[in-house]
């Protein structure tokens, strides 16, 4: 039984699914070639495991202590994603107890990262491609730089590219986002460089998911639309 009555996860999950197809479907895609993130960071444990019953078999998380928690409490097989700010104090903590990390944007980071992994970390690097000035990421003129340097560091696998379009309802403006991170993302695929594979894109939240997948996401990060967001303060 649900906690809340107003959040149906199974029913949100299966209205998204449905989306998923359909944006899919209009650019001649796979499903089965779009992950879908169920974003946990708004919601207690419950929720989460709502989701998972209903079929979920990734979860994201921006904290790491929100991140451990969920971890702790919820004895399923998923994949388990951080997608928010990482500290580079706080890299141990985490690398070793997530399968993704979305959210790689510079060289002290993935210093730390190398150094206190036990086996290759999949990255996604993340990249500002709106250019505004509160978003973390680096800027795309400096990312194809960056991702060659990290050759160095062997415990690191760029599998992808990821970005938050700007927070905007112009569809133009967040379509021309996503063409930017896929240009980017096959000018590095292209390299065909062995630290980075960069297949993938992750890209696209509640609000932006169809355009997203119509113009190349690979892995959609949703939060409110699935779950809700009832702890949000
Ligand atoms: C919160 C968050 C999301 C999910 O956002 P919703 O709008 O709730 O779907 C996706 N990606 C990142 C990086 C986030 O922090």
């Amino acid at each position: 039984m649900s906690i809340n009555t107003n959040i149906n996860v199974e029913k949100n999950l299966s209205n998204i699914n449905q989306k998923i197809k359909q944006a899919a479907d209009k650019v001649e895609r796979h499903v089965e070639d779009i992950t879908l993130i169920a974003v946990t960071k708004y919601v207690t444990i419950e929720r989460a495991r709502e989701a998972i019953d209903a079929g979920i078999t990734n979860i994201g998380e921006n904290r790491i202590e929100g991140l451990l928690e969920k971890q702790a409490q919820i004895d399923a097989n998923v994949n388990w994603h951080f997608i928010g700010t990482l500290q580079s104090r706080k890299v141990r903590d985490v690398v070793n107890e997530v399968d993704y990390i979305h959210s790689l944007d510079r060289k002290s980071l993935a210093k730390e990262i190398n150094k206190r992994a036990t086996d290759v970390v999949d990255c996604f690097v993340q990249v500002n491609v709106s250019g505004e000035e509160s978003k973390h990421g680096l800027d795309q003129t400096s990312a194809v730089e960056f991702i060659e340097s990290l050759a160095d560091y062997p415990k690191i696998r760029v599998c992808g590219l990821m970005t938050m379009a700007p927070f905007v309802q112009d569809e133009d403006i967040l379509r021309s986002s996503f063409k930017a991170l896929r240009a980017l993302r096959d000018e590095v695929k292209n390299k065909e460089l062995s630290h980075a594979p960069c297949e993938y894109l992750s890209m696209g939240m509640s609000n932006d998911f169809e355009i997203a997948i119509e113009e190349g996401a690979t892995h959609i990060r949703i939060g409110t639309d699935l779950v809700g967001s009832e702890l949000k303060r």
